[in-house]
């Protein structure tokens, strides 16, 4: 039979975007469906707006420190206007880029959403059928705020990149990634930050030292982190909690534009200039035809592939966000190159996350690669390297700031099985640990090469004594 297109991507993100193009590379007629804008969460409304804001967040570092080295400086002040319009600038530039990108590789987009009919054949929104040999979902993940009342009042991190103005003060519910970097990011813009974390420390699943400095260096910057807190639920200004049991308020329409009220689970009723809700992404896979046409969907609403990217129905795959695996860009590029080569390359390529480095960018970073010290010692006797100490640049400013680098060793093979890194630009440091770390080094390995000096990366290479052993 033939068909419209041999390809058809739904999704025009990272991961999309990349599968259409290595596909057209190879040859193949292939169409891409985009409901929102080209580039997806990390282009649009993800790591790429949050890296600028980190960036503009920093300069007030840099101004703190700048007395301690000799500078006179004005207090400076930061305009959200003038900031908001250079980013939609850049996003609009970048989403430029990836049309022409996709056009230059012969991809037909259309810039509508797309739904399943049958194994075979899109239906787009906007009118029309295409009948594609294979179709790859790449629709990418959304945030989700918690089932409480009055949750709808609540911001999601995609509203964070298109704030009228910068709020006075805000509450941040959430412990992971986007919690804690919204937190840095807005308490360096002279924010008034309360982070609320259900759980015991923040970044979950993070080795507990760095979570630790990471949590430490929050509250440093002025974010008043309460551990252990939750939200009970959200009104106006003037909303009164206490209603008969069973009974909930009306809920509202949509985020609020002015002050909200909460009622965290410890503590008394406060008023916010914004809400945020950092408390988790699920995958957009609702409404696609998906199910209808026997793809299986786990319980979070994941598509279920296999190692090759394939579901239940051979001539449907699924990438990146859409499906269980780590929501990281560089995941779904690389699941993307690996579709294609199977599909289009006549080269089965099985995904592989091995080794899987990822940062969090609070200020500092924390950098992360391999195991954590608490799953290393579940699987096997280790060795761990640390130290902490104060890095030159802010200790010479007389700040208190401290930096981790911590080696987590096997005992047996020697191998570094992970590498935590809690400094600036720790996500520059862990991308190279990495390599180290995906090839097998082991600590002998780090300790025969020669430090760079003066850096903060050379500790790495210099742990002699281990500071336990479990
Ligand atoms: P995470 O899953 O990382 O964190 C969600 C946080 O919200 C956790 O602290 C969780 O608590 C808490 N939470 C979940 N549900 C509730 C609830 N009902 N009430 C209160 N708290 C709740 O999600 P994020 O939204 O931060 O980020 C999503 C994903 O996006 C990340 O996991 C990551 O893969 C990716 N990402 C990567 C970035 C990077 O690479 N730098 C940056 C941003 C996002 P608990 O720990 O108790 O479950």
């Amino acid at each position: 039979m033939a068909f419209d297109v041999d390809l058809f991507v739904i999704g025009g993100g990272s991961g999309g975007v990349r599968a259409a193009r290595m596909a057209a590379a190879r040859g193949a007629r292939v169409a891409l469906a985009e409901q929102s804008r080209l580039g997806g969460t990390c282009v649009i409304r993800g790591c790429v707006p949050k890296k600028i804001m980190v960036f503009a967040s920093q300069f007030r570092e840099t101004l703190d420190l700048a007395p301690g080295y000799g500078w006179t400086l004005g207090d400076g002040a930061f305009s959200w206007e003038t900031f908001r319009a250079r980013l939609d600038a850049e996003l609009d530039r970048l989403e430029g880029v990836y049309r022409r990108l996709l056009e230059g590789s012969g991809v037909t987009i259309h810039p509508t959403r797309a739904v399943l009919e049958d194994p075979h054949t899109v239906r787009l929104e906007d009118g029309g059928r295409v009948s594609a040999a294979h179709v790859l979902v790449a629709t990418g993940g959304h945030p989700v705020r918690p089932d409480i009342p009055g949750a709808a009042l609540g911001l999601v991190s995609d509203d964070m990149f298109t704030l009228d103005r910068l709020p006075r003060s805000l509450l941040i519910v959430g412990g992971g990634y986007i919690a804690c970097e919204m937190a840095g990011i807005f308490a360096g813009l002279g924010v008034q930050v309360t982070q609320f974390y259900r759980g015991a420390q923040i970044l979950r699943g993070f080795d507990d030292e760095a979570r630790g400095l990471v949590a430490e260096a929050l509250q440093e910057r002025g974010v008043s982190l309460h551990v252990g807190t939750d939200l009970l639920c959200l009104g106006g200004p003037d909303a009164v909690f206490d209603l008969p049991a069973g009974e909930r308020p009306p809920e509202p329409e949509g985020p609020s534009d002015g002050p909200v009220k909460v009622k965290p689970t410890h503590g008394a009723e406060q008023v916010f200039d914004a809400v945020l809700f950092a408390t988790g992404r699920a995958p957009s896979t609702k409404g696609l035809g998906l199910e209808e046409i026997g793809v299986r969907l786990g319980r979070r609403g994941h598509v279920e592939v296999d190692r090759y990217s394939q579901t239940a129905v051979p001539s449907v795959y699924a990438i990146g966000d859409a499906t269980d695996r780590p929501a990281l860009t560089p995941v779904a590029i690389r699941d993307a190159m690996a579709f294609a080569e199977t599909v289009f390359g006549g080269k089965p390529t099985p995904v592989d996350h091995e080794a899987l480095a990822s940062a969090v960018f609070t200020q500092p970073e924390l950098g992360t690669v391999g195991l954590t010290e608490e799953e290393a010692r579940e699987r096997e006797p280790v060795e761990i390297y640390a130290t902490s100490f104060r890095p030159l640049r802010t200790a010479f400013a007389e700040r208190p700031d401290r930096v981790l680098m911590k080696l987590v060793v096997s005992r047996e093979t020697r191998r570094v099985l992970g590498v935590h890194i809690v400094a600036p630009d720790a996500g520059e440091m862990i991308q190279l640990a990495a390599i180290a770390v995906r090839m097998g080094a082991t600590k002998e390995d780090f300790d025969r090469t020669i430090a760079v000096h003066p850096t903060m990366a050379e500790e790495m290479v210099t742990l002699r004594e281990p500071v336990r052993r479990a």
